[in-house]
């Protein structure tokens, strides 16, 4: 038997129903603020995440599935979504079609990280990318949006954590200011801190083992310049004016290095270690630095899988897929024929149906029929179509009627709705 690759999932059946929810309320929430979707391919060339997402990331130092093609080009299975839908956006010119361009996609992500609850290999996102503002208003809206998409899931046990990391120019004085902090711990941090404090000192905050040193380090919040300062204030005014409940964390960085000035992470109280449901911040540079003009954008990803867990830890209640609705059973050949005809006309009216396509008797038909939680069965006899009649049963109730063959359509819609 063949088994499925660690830390992939098989989604199917009873689960699919959270699937659609959380997929209908991101494209609904989406389209309320005017975005539309983007679909990028699965795999990119490996240069693209290296300089987009950074060469001393997590994700690209470790995480990156890449694999030489039989052209022997390197390609990744994108680990995320934002590197790609700026590729595109350069790619096919949509400069053009005016800023600012609001895009969002949903689907699937791959990263080799040890898998355990709420962390797989291939997981699945929703992200929006509000492409070609420097304002405020776009921080807050990318906020605000995210806010309503957590509570249009129903969703109320989560926290936006926001913090701003700054420009290149007050970052560099801040830099040095953690560089210094770090200076006499190299000894007594891990070796991804030392690595870090050679390439890329902001990513020593990303650390999860050296927690406490962390903790002490000088905040980024108390190095920002005059712009960024007032940028990071306009962006919480907002927030308050809307009333839209967060709280600064000025140690939050985030794990891609392409973030400057706005940063946050969503956080849900019942996810346990994995309970990061979504992050996102601006990125004013990384349209430049993937061959575009230089244009001030942000964006957020979450978490499908990890919103999933939130639901259901939650206890929010998600309808049922409403399909299977009707079992159409048929027994002898004339029976067979008329059945096939009224399991289209009940489709016509949009009516979900399950033909029985099996060589089966009546009981076993009605087996079939239960065991798929169908609601009602319709039974086409030979007997009863001489009379111009069949049989419609509550499979919940047992209880069955006699109904002429023109008014099945009609009858059928009743007993689904009461
Ligand atoms: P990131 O951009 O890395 O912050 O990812 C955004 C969101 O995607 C996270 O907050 C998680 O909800 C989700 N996510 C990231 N990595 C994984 C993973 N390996 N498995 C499941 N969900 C993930």
């Amino acid at each position: 038997m063949y088994k499925r690759v660690k830390g992939t999932d098989d989604i199917y059946g009873e689960d699919m129903k959270y699937w659609y929810f959380v997929e209908d309320v991101a494209r609904e929430t989406a389209r309320l603020y005017g975005y539309s979707e983007i679909r990028t391919p699965i795999f990119e060339r490996t240069e693209l995440f290296v300089r987009g997402v950074g060469e001393d990331t997590d994700i690209v130092q470790k995480e990156m599935y890449t694999f030489e093609d039989k052209g022997n080009r390197s390609i990744t299975l994108r680990p995320e979504g934002t590197a790609p839908t700026i590729r595109a956006f350069v790619e096919n010119s949509m400069l053009a079609t005016g800023l600012p361009k609001r895009l969002f996609y949903i689907g699937p992500m791959f990263r080799y990280e040890r898998p355990q609850s709420g962390r797989q290999r291939q997981f699945h996102q929703f992200g929006v990318e509000l492409i070609g503002s420097p304002s405020s208003l776009a921080d807050a809206e990318a906020i605000v949006l995210a806010d309503r998409f957590l509570k249009n899931l129903g969703l109320v046990d989560y926290t936006i954590k926001i913090n701003s990391i700054g420009c290149e120019k007050c970052r560099g004085e801040y830099k040095k200011a953690l560089k210094k902090y770090y200076e006499n711990k190299l000894d007594k941090v891990c070796d991804d801190c030392k690595r870090r404090y050679e390439t890329n000192v902001l990513r020593l905050l990303d650390c999860k083992v050296d927690v406490e040193y962390v903790k002490g380090a000088p905040k980024i919040t108390d190095y920002l310049c005059d712009d960024c300062k007032s940028h990071y204030l306009e962006t919480k005014e907002i927030l308050d004016d809307l009333e839209i409940k967060y709280e600064e964390d000025p140690l939050l960085v985030r794990g891609l290095d392409y973030y400057n000035r706005v940063v946050f992470e969503i956080h849900h109280g019942k996810l346990g270690a994995q309970s990061a449901v979504g992050g996102g911040g601006r990125y004013d540079n990384l349209i430049k630095e993937l061959g575009g003009p230089k244009t001030p954008s942000l964006g957020f990803a979450m978490g499908i899988e990890r919103l999933i867990i939130a639901i259901k830890e939650e206890n929010i209640p998600v309808d049922d897929v409403k399909n299977n609705e009707v079992y159409v059973a048929h027994l002898g050949e004339r029976a067979r024929v008329e059945a096939i005809k009224i399991s289209e006309e009940l489709r016509d009216s949009d009516i979900s149906v399950v033909f029985n396509t099996m060589e089966r008797g009546l009981s076993a038909q009605l087996k079939h029929a239960a065991r798929l939680k169908c609601k009602l069965c319709i039974i086409v006899g030979e007997n009863e179509l001489e009379r111009n009649i069949v049989i419609l049963r509550n499979m919940e109730t047992g209880e069955q009627i006699e109904i002429e063959r023109d008014y099945i359509v009609g009858t059928t819609k009743e007993w689904i709705e009461k």
